[in-house]
């Protein structure tokens, strides 16, 4: 695989007759992760009552009975690591299938907070935060996925994860309302993304970022795996957001490469 490089001229695929060749860019894949964790029935989820349930894999045909084997699933559109749409929160937004390719294709940054996440389960990535990033590795490039990196995911297997208190509230970091404004007034995203359960911190029930960032078009991605093994800027990831009519999201693969 090494010393393979793909060259994805996004300006051909969606511009053919464009002379302005701003858009070509080379994607090496000398290194790559997977930002995906193997959804099972453990793995956790927003508990909203009567409404989300773990994930089952239901055996629908079996080689010793059927002579072929194959399972159903029964998931929700916002379980494991999985993409949000615009249309989750906000009406006439685009559904999943409706997200354009060229923002599914797209460099990626980590914004660290796990210091702070470390010491505050309610900590939040800020403004501050995003300034201090781009002093150290330059502006956020346009078209980029912001992921913020807590530290979320070494909790995974644990009660901590979503963090509830004895008033059933939830306690995981996030990105401030502030921060979520100014990515998209000063800089081109496309997307958001984190590895804890919701952009939004768990004390926020009203999920105020997820409305902003969808009133806007972006979308995001959750529950997100491996944002420590990936450099800070640089890389490319791959959303493999699945194509499925009026979805407010779903189950993704996400690979970073660079
Ligand atoms: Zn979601």
């Amino acid at each position: 695989m090494k010393n393979i490089r793909l060259i994805f001229v996004l300006s051909t695929l969606l511009f053919t007759s464009c002379t302005n060749h701003s858009n070509d860019r080379t994607i090496r894949i000398d290194n790559i992760i997977d930002l995906t964790h193997t959804l099972t029935p453990e793995f956790p989820f927003i508990p909203v009552k009567k409404l989300t349930y773990p994930f089952e894999l239901i055996p629908m045909a079996t080689l010793k009975e059927n002579g072929v084997e194959a399972n159903s699933w029964k998931i929700h559109e916002h379980l494991g690591t999985h993409i949000d749409a615009p249309n989750h929160f906000i009406a006439n937004q685009k559904s999943v299938d409706q997200i354009d390719l060229k923002e599914l294709i797209v460099p990626v940054v980590v914004i660290d907070i796990e210091a702070k996440a470390s010491v505050d389960a309610d900590a939040e990535l800020t403004v501050d935060d995003i300034r201090s990033f781009e002093k150290q590795h330059g502006e956020i490039p346009d078209h980029a996925c912001v992921m913020m990196y807590s530290g979320w995911e070494k909790r995974l297997t644990d009660s901590s994860f979503v963090g509830l208190d004895d008033k059933l509230v939830k306690h995981y970091p996030g990105f401030s309302t502030d921060a979520i404004k100014f990515l998209l007034t000063n800089r081109n995203i496309s997307g958001i993304g984190v590895d804890v359960l919701s952009f939004d911190r768990g004390i926020d029930e009203n999920y105020v970022g997820h409305k902003v960032l969808f009133a806007a078009g972006k979308w995001g991605v959750e529950c997100v795996a491996n944002l420590s093994k990936i450099p800070k800027s640089g890389a490319t990831i791959i959303v493999g957001a699945p194509k499925v009519g009026k979805a407010t999201g779903g189950f993704s693969r996400i690979i970073a490469v660079w």
